[in-house]
C-alpha cells in the first residue's frame, strides 16, 4: 500500500470533512470570547498534522526506549530549550497531553496519596486541578481552598492565615477566572513562612508573562505548570517548568512512565513552532494589545452600567457580575450567543445562583485579538454586548446584531477556507 495516490479527506471521508468545514466557518463567523481560547497559526497546525503522529518516543531526548528517535530528539529539544528561553527557567518538560495532566504530574511528583494541597476555590476563580472535588486532585489529596473577597481581589493575609492552619505541602497559585495581577513574590512568603513548596499554574496569563506584561512566577515558583492553547496560541497541549534539578527530575518521571505513554511528538513539534513565534518581537505587541483591548471592554461596560468583577482587569478577561441584575449569567450566556458572541457563564464573588445558573459572565480578548481586532472592534463589541444585556430577552435584536457583527467578523478573517 501507498498513500501516495491516496483520496483527500474531502473523498474519503466527507462527513467529517463536512464537519471541519462546518466548525471553520463558526469559528470565523462568530466572535470567540472565550478567554481560554484562541487561533492558532497554520504553521502550527501543519505541525500537528504532521508525519510525527507516526512516531513511538517514549523517554526523553536522547533517552528513548524506541529507535529512530533521532528528529524526534531534534523537536523536543527545540520545544525545551525555545521553553527555557521565553520563560527565562532551567527545566521545561514539554510532553503533558494538556494542563491538566502537567498539574497531575506536579502533584504525583511531589505528594504522597492525601497530603495536603491548599488552591484557589473553583467558584472563586480556580481551576478543577486545583483541588475540586470531583477533579483526581481533591480526591487523591486532601484538599484547602482560599478564595477572593467581595472586591473580587485575593487578601494575601487571609491566604497566609488559612496556610497557617492547614499546613498544605503545596500552594497552588494561579486562576482560570481572576482579572487581577497575582503576586507570586506574596505567595512564595507564605509558602515559605509554613514550609510549603510553591506550584504557579500560569494557565491563563503564559502569553502576558511571556511578553514581560504580568510578572513572572519564576523566581518565586518551585514549579510552574501551563496550557500552551491559552494566551500562548499553540497547539492543545500542557508543560511543566522549574529551575530545581530535583523537581525536574521527579516531574520527568511522574510525566513518563508516571502518568502518560508515548508523547505527541506532532503536537510537540506544534509547541516548538508556537514558541518561535512568542520569541519574536512581534509577540510583545500582540500581548500588549490583548491587554489593551481587554481594558476597552471593561471600560464600556462599566461606562453602561455593569458591575466589572474588582473594577477592571490587569490582563486579558473580564468577570461581569449580574448579582444586582435580575437575569442569570446563563441567560446573558445564552442572549449572547444568539447574536454569535461565545463567552462562559462564570459564578462570581457573594454568588447567590447554583454554578449551573451563575451570576455572571467571563469574557476574554486573546482571540479575537489574533484575529487582528483593535480598541475600536472592541469599543463596538462591547456596545453591542450591553446593548444585547440591557434588553436580554429581545431575540428579534440578538439576530439583527448576530447579522451586523458576522459582516465585522468578515473584515478580519482568520484562516483561508480549507486551513483545518
Ligand atoms: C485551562 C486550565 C487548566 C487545564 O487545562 P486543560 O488543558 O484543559 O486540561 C489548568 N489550570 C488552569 C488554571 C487552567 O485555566
Amino acid at each position: 500500500m501507498s498513500y501516495i495516490t491516496s483520496k483527500n479527506l474531502q473523498e474519503s471521508d466527507k462527513e467529517i470533512f463536512d464537519i471541519l468545514e462546518n466548525e471553520l466557518d463558526r469559528q470565523s463567523d462568530h466572535l470567540e470570547m472565550i478567554a481560554s481560547e484562541n487561533f492558532t497559526s497554520p504553521a502550527i497546525m501543519q505541525a500537528m498534522g504532521s508525519v510525527f503522529t507516526n512516531k513511538y518516543a517514549e523517554g526523553y531526548p536522547a533517552k528513548r526506549y524506541y529507535g529512530g528517535c533521532e528528529e524526534a530528539d531534534k523537536v523536543e529539544q527545540l520545544a525545551i530549550d525555545r521553553a527555557c528561553e521565553i520563560f527565562k527557567c532551567t527545566y521545561a518538560n514539554v510532553q503533558p497531553h494538556s494542563g491538566s495532566q502537567a498539574n497531575g504530574a506536579v502533584y504525583a511528583a511531589l505528594l504522597k496519596a492525601g497530603d495536603k494541597i491548599l488552591g484557589m476555590d473553583l467558584s472563586h476563580g480556580g481551576h478543577l486541578t486545583h483541588g475540586s472535588k470531583p477533579s483526581f486532585s481533591g480526591k487523591n489529596y486532601s484538599a484547602f481552598y482560599y478564595g477572593v473577597e467581595l472586591d473580587g481581589r485575593i487578601n494575601y493575609d487571609k491566604v497566609l492565615e488559612i496556610a497557617k492552619i492547614v499546613r498544605p505541602k503545596i500552594i497552588v497559585c494561579g486562576a482560570s477566572a481572576y482579572a487581577r495581577e497575582i503576586d507570586f513574590k506574596k505567595f512564595r512568603e507564605i509558602a515559605n513562612e509554613v514550609g510549603a513548596i510553591l506550584f504557579a499554574d500560569i494557565a491563563h496569563i503564559a502569553g502576558l508573562v511571556a511578553a514581560d506584561l504580568h510578572v513572572s512566577p519564576f523566581p518565586h515558583a518551585h514549579v510552574v505548570t501551563t496550557t500552551t492553547h491559552k494566551t500562548l496560541r499553540g497547539p492543545r497541549g500542557g508543560m511543566i517548568m522549574t529551575n530545581d534539578e530535583d523537581i525536574s527530575k521527579k516531574i520527568n518521571s511522574a510525566i513518563f512512565p508516571g502518568l502518560q505513554g508515548g508523547p505527541l511528538i506532532h503536537i510537540i513539534a506544534a509547541k516548538a513552532v508556537a514558541f518561535k513565534e512568542i520569541l519574536d518581537p512581534a509577540w510583545k505587541k500582540y500581548a500588549q494589545q490583548v491587554i489593551n483591548n481587554t481594558k476597552v471592554l471593561a471600560d464600556v461596560l462599566m461606562q453602561r452600567g455593569y458591575d466589572i468583577v474588582s473594577g477592571g482587569s490587569d490582563n486579558h478577561l473580564i468577570l461581569v457580575s449580574f448579582l444586582n441584575k435580575d437575569f442569570s449569567g446563563k441567560q446573558a450566556d445564552s442572549a449572547l450567543g444568539n447574536a454569535g458572541i461565545t463567552v462562559n457563564m462564570n459564578t462570581v464573588p457573594g454568588e447567590t445562583r447554583s454554578p449551573f445558573v451563575t451570576s455572571g459572565i467571563r469574557i476574554g480578548s486573546p482571540a479575537l485579538t489574533a484575529r487582528g481586532m483593535k480598541e475600536k472592534e472592541f469599543e463596538i463589541i462591547a456596545n453591542k454586548i450591553c446593548d444585547i444585556l440591557d434588553d436580554i430577552d429581545n431575540t428579534r435584536l440578538q439576530e439583527a446584531i448576530k447579522k451586523e457583527l458576522k459582516v465585522l467578523a468578515q473584515d478580519f478573517i482568520i484562516y483561508n477556507k480549507s486551513t483545518y
